[in-house]
């Protein structure tokens, strides 16, 4: 994984697409694959007959502040939101699973590592699922292996990594004072 715009080149692209916008499997443009600003650049550029669905040119204040809240989510605001919900699952995840909570836990993330919209992100998921087999016979060892995930992203898009022994404070007690 690189960061999902980089993950189909630009020089593979056609002209028409600016740089950072990642094509989906139909060889359109994929809204939850690419950011927001690449989006509106893309909305700019596109000739009207052309119009991406949807699109309208933006001003640059608009672009930094990121897609409207009633929008369909770029890739940064999907992601933002995803891990909200994956890290949150952890910390409702019990010390002390049953095996049948465990399976559950399995199943879910195997589904959603094929489920998630930007389909970049989800196949480099799967890859990181494959290298580093899921963590779930407990609360503690589930959040560390989805902290290490999550870093795994960081990591290849430049981001700083988190620090995992943190984890507890940032997603389920709250900061120390
Ligand atoms: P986010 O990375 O969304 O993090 C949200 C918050 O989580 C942070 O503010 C921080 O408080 C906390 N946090 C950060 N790191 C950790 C950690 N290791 N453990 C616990 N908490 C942490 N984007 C791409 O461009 N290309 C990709 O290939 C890609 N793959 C993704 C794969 C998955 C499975 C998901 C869920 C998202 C992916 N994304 C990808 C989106 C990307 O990870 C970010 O969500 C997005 O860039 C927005 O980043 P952010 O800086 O707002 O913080």
């Amino acid at each position: 994984l690189s960061a999902a715009s980089e993950s189909v080149a630009a020089d593979q692209q056609p002209k028409k697409f600016p740089k950072g916008v990642v094509l989906g499997k139909d060889g359109k443009p994929c809204r939850s694959c690419t950011s927001f600003a690449s989006w509106a650049a893309l909305a700019k550029e596109a000739p009207k007959k052309d119009a991406v669905a949807g699109s309208r040119a933006v001003s640059t204040t608009a672009v930094a502040s990121g897609p409207p809240a009633d929008c369909p989510p770029d890739v940064e605001t999907l992601g933002r939101s995803t891990w909200t919900l994956l890290h949150s699952i952890a910390a409702s995840y019990p010390e002390t699973p049953s095996r049948t909570q465990q399976s559950d836990l399995l199943s879910f993330v195997g589904l959603f590592s094929k489920l998630y919209p930007c389909w970049v992100c989800a196949e480099d998921f799967q890859g990181y699922m494959a290298r580093q087999k899921p963590q779930v016979s407990s609360r503690d060892e589930f959040s560390q292996w989805l902290c290490r995930a999550h870093n795994d992203v960081n990591r290849k898009l430049g981001k700083p990594e988190f620090d995992c022994s943190r984890w507890d404070e940032r997603w389920r007690t709250g900061w120390k004072d």
